[in-house]
């Protein structure tokens, strides 16, 4: 029978498939005992699925790049550290051995176990953590019965479900599922922003979806209105061939303006700068027409492994992205581990009671002998392929620019002695992305070449509110009075003093922040190249003097609402 639901749009596209329903940690399993002798046998298939999950998460970690890269990584890691964690090993292994349990069944109670003991501690941290031994456990014991429940039958389903990890969504779309339903989560979660540049249609808050369907009833699921159809009739099946043919419209639009220039319909033209991580984010900016990488953010180079990489290994991967970019310029971000940004290095310190608002960024390069040095001197020999700029993160005050600065001069010469072919000149910029920055600007601007402005690490410090806390994707947004005015005055300052000023922040890929961006005066974007198209098309749609005259009313906005109205008009 039809039955239609309604949740939230999270990732725009329609898709039309077959249910595959996954209960919330469906991990219903009966006890089961097995023989002495089946012991080692049970053992052997555990280890051998758990050596599957690992080798699918490490295959699923390579496969990753760009954004995906970064949203997904951490969840990777933390999966991987879940994984190999002797406690939970050796608890498997003794349910086994001494209680000759199936391996299914230890499982179980291992969860079981764990779990009971993250909830019953007095702290939140621990108690999200549960989602993640589920999905851990949840992964071997699919591993177990690979045989039983094929996840290549996965191919053209929707799955519905009560979340879904961002770590689990590269890997279901490669698996064939064509869109995502799911009882909780939020539009801004890591999941909804990873599915957007998946373009994999999801939506969230559709509880009733989950309580309804069952495995293998026909399914519409348009992530533009959240809308979800169970058992579509004809004229469902109409308009969702409409919707489809609208997005393929829309998709193929884009794709013409590959080769169009970035430029308001006024006549302005705009700089589209690429945020880059991998060799194929290069490459997609390169035939994108991206004017330059605007941001590599080089700690990628740094996670996923125990041991620094070393120069010569950082001057190649630098130097790749130079050449890659043949002649276009090439920001190259020196490390900013930290925070969120975990390594297994040993670089970043763990316990910190406050990570981002500890030792991150620059601040970390400099406290850690020969870092820095060995960054700068990587880069500065890529230099000698093409041109390169050097950019700081987490910059806080004027000593750190003039530090970075002294050692850029010092460390040229001796490359130079040392017969290495480097730049005359590498510009050194800085990050705009702790308030302090902004504030202190008008005394350090003459140090620095250009600016670029880090909007995801502004807006939260800006408005303390964690960029990586669900609790509160109300309070962290760009659409606040305090934040459009920082913007504005950096932006204005750079430009005064003859400074070239882009935002790298998440907001610039975000089409519907363009206007406002255009308004406050910038002409330098710096997106991931999944998005460049999108902001292309917003910026030829838009009237740069138009946005101008406006832009004193939206410096008179006293809140979000406002800010709103005027994107709205
Ligand atoms: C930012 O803070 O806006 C930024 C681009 O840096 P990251 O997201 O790497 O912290
Ligand atoms: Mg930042």
């Amino acid at each position: 029978m039809r039955q239609v639901f309604q949740g939230l749009g999270a990732s725009r596209g329609s898709a039309l498939g077959r249910a595959r329903v996954r209960l919330p940690h469906a991990l219903e399993v009966a006890e089961e005992h097995v023989g002495a002798d089946e012991v080692e046998g049970e053992l052997a298939r555990l280890h051998g699925a758990i050596d599957q999950v690992r080798t699918g998460m490490h295959a699923l970690r390579e496969r990753l790049h760009g954004a995906l890269a970064h949203e997904v990584g951490e969840f990777l890691d933390l999966h991987t550290l879940l994984l190999d964690d002797p406690e939970l090993l050796q608890g498997l292994d003794a349910l086994i051995r001494t209680g000759r349990y199936t391996a299914d069944y230890a499982l179980r109670l291992q969860r079981d176990r764990i779990v009971s003991v993250f909830e019953a501690m007095d702290d939140d941290y621990f108690r999200t953590r549960v989602d993640d031994i589920d999905q851990v456990i949840g992964r071997i014991h699919a591993a177990l019965h690979r045989h039983v429940t094929d996840m290549a039958g996965v191919a053209g389903e929707i799955l519905i479900t009560d979340n879904v990890a961002p770590a689990e969504l590269a890997q279901l779309q490669a698996q064939g599922v064509v869109a995502i339903v799911t009882a909780g989560g939020s539009t801004l979660s890591h999941s909804a922003i990873l599915a957007r540049s998946l373009h994999l249609p999801l939506v969230v808050g559709a509880t009733q979806a989950l309580q309804k369907a069952n495995d293998g009833d026909a399914l519409i699921v348009d992530g533009g209105s959240g809308l979800v159809v169970l058992e579509p009739g004809p004229d469902d099946l109409r308009e969702h061939r409409t919707r489809e043919r609208s997005y393929i419209r829309e998709r193929k639009e884009l794709h013409r303006l590959r080769r169009e220039p970035t430029r308001t319909r006024d006549g302005h033209d705009i700089q589209l700068q690429a945020n880059a991580e991998s060799r194929e984010d290069v490459a997609e900016a390169h035939a994108l027409g991206a004017t330059g990488i605007g941001l590599y953010r080089t700690e990628f180079l740094f996670l996923q492994r125990h041991e620094l990489p070393d120069e010569e290994e950082q001057f190649r991967a630098y130097r790749d992205v130079v050449l890659g970019m043949s002649g276009r310029p090439v920001t190259i971000r020196t490390l900013d581990l930290g925070a969120d940004k975990a390594d297994r290095t040993g670089l970043a310190l763990r316990d910190e009671p406050n990570p981002a608002l500890g030792l991150r960024g620059v601040r970390l390069s400099m406290a850690r002998t020969g870092l820095l040095d060995t960054q700068l001197r990587a880069a500065l020999r890529a230099s000698g392929y093409g041109p390169l700029r050097i950019l700081v993160p987490m910059v806080t005050s004027r000593e750190e620019i003039a530090a970075v600065r002294t050692r850029i001069k010092l460390l040229g010469r001796e490359l130079r002695t040392q017969g290495y072919e480097i730049a005359d000149y590498v510009p050194l910029g800085a990050m705009i992305e702790v308030p302090a920055a902004a504030l202190a600007l008008p005394g350090y601007i003459g140090k620095v070449d250009f600016l670029s402005i880090g909007t995801n690490d502004l807006v939260q410090y800006l408005l303390a509110a964690d960029r990586n806390n669900e609790a509160l994707v109300d309070l962290y947004t760009p659409l606040h009075p305090a934040v459009i005015r920082l913007l504005r005055d950096v932006i204005r300052l750079a430009h005064a003093r003859g400074k070239s000023v882009a935002v790298c922040g998440e907001m610039a890929g975000d089409p519907a922040f363009t206007p406002l961006l255009l308004a406050l005066g910038l002409t330098e974007f710096s997106l991931h190249p999944g998005t460049l198209l999108e902001v292309r098309r917003r910026i030829r749609e838009c009237d740069l003097a138009g946005l101008k005259a406006r832009a004193p009313s939206l410096m008179r906005a006293r809140d979000r609402a406002d800010i709103e109205a005027w994107l709205s008009t």
